[in-house]
């Protein structure tokens, strides 16, 4: 059976005209289920019986768990337990600018970024629709407030599970649904290059991120293994495309990793293909884990990093430090209940 909040408002308006209804009863129901939070079928006063029967037999309202809830300072990771037993996390984040939610696309991820704790554990498969949407809805209700942004950075390659977070958008994204604004919603790839062709024509308008993390193709293949199949020009030619379709700012990120991308040659090299651009880079504070290699950069070498894109005139900023006690912060997601 399908699970209701795996449903776009458009894919409930067919429902409804395939059972010779009249296609508006889907926003009354986006109504109960995203603005009273009503989640038994048989409590919707203003729909038919007949109606009623019909959504108890086609749809279920079935939820995830929340498992653990960790708690660190203006961060909470949440830990889920879907319901064949897998388990995902998302972390909630309060900015000056309201309180945004990292939620998870996959359990594990194929993608294998060698600085990633998520990575280590393979992709065991995509998230349904259903099971990203309820991340936003548990925490939710939890903190009993809404959320004001998302981003689609947590476990998982978001691209690498294309059809099921577009609607995840959608879902979020409907004034009848979640109304979370597209300008308040970001989705990051570590460079999937034939998605953001796709991504670029449909015209969401919300933000893409790019995990970058290497301005060459000798360090970046290094890090990354996705850049053995689309090389940084390949990228930066999707990301050129991406930005003439849609004249949409596109975010960088660039974690720094000590020794290893964060040399003034690669400062240089970063500015220089970046030049023109309409970009913004965020440079990231690398979260070590004990079972990676890597480590972070100085502060003395972040803030040399980042003066020379300055100098380069290169939008750039520093990331907050999130999470890091916790387990929360970027690369960090790990979904075990440590
Ligand atoms: S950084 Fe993202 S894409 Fe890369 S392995 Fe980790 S979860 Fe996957």
């Amino acid at each position: 059976m399908n699970n209701i909040f795996g449903y776009t408002k458009e894919m409930l308006e067919e429902y409804f005209f395939n059972i010779n209804q009249k296609k508006f009863k889907a926003i009354q129901i986006y109504d109960w289920l995203y603005k009273k939070n009503i989640y038994d079928f048989k409590l919707f006063s203003n729909i038919k019986k007949e109606v009623i029967d019909n959504l108890i037999n086609d749809f279920s309202v079935d939820f995830i768990k929340i498992e653990k809830v960790l708690e660190g300072k203006d961060v909470k990771k949440f830990l889920f337990r879907l319901l064949d037993g897998e388990k995902i996390e998302a972390v909630l984040m309060k900015h000056n600018y309201g309180l945004s939610v990292c939620v998870s696309s996959q359990v594990g991820c194929n993608m294998g970024c060698r600085f990633c704790e998520s990575g280590r554990l393979k992709k065991v498969r995509n998230l349904e629709t259903y099971e990203i949407v309820e991340q936003i809805l548990l925490i939710q209700k939890y903190i009993n407030r809404r959320i004001d942004s998302v981003v689609l950075m947590g476990i998982g390659e978001p691209f690498d599970n294309y059809d099921n977070i577009i609607k995840f958008i959608k879902i979020i994204n409907d004034a009848h649904g979640l109304a979370i604004g597209s300008r308040h919603i970001t989705v990051s790839t570590c460079g999937l290059v034939p998605k953001i062709y796709e991504f670029s024509n449909l015209d969401l308008q919300v933000n893409l991120a790019i995990s970058l993390h290497g301005a060459t193709d000798e360090v970046r293949n290094k890090i990354m293994p996705v850049n053995k199949v689309y090389s940084i020009s390949q990228l930066l030619t999707a990301i050129k495309d991406y930005i003439a379709k849609t004249n949409r700012r596109v975010t960088i990120e660039y974690v720094m990793l000590n020794m290893v991308n964060d040399k003034e040659s690669d400062a240089y090299s970063l500015a220089d293909i970046l030049k023109g651009l309409n970009v913004y880079v965020n440079l990231i504070p690398y979260n070590e884990t004990k079972n990676i290699e890597f480590s972070k950069s100085s502060k003395e070498r972040i803030t040399n990093f980042y003066n020379i894109l300055v100098s380069k005139k290169i939008n750039v900023t520093i990331r907050r430090e999130f999470g890091g006690n916790i387990k929360a912060a970027c690369g960090q997601l790990r979904s075990e209940s440590d």
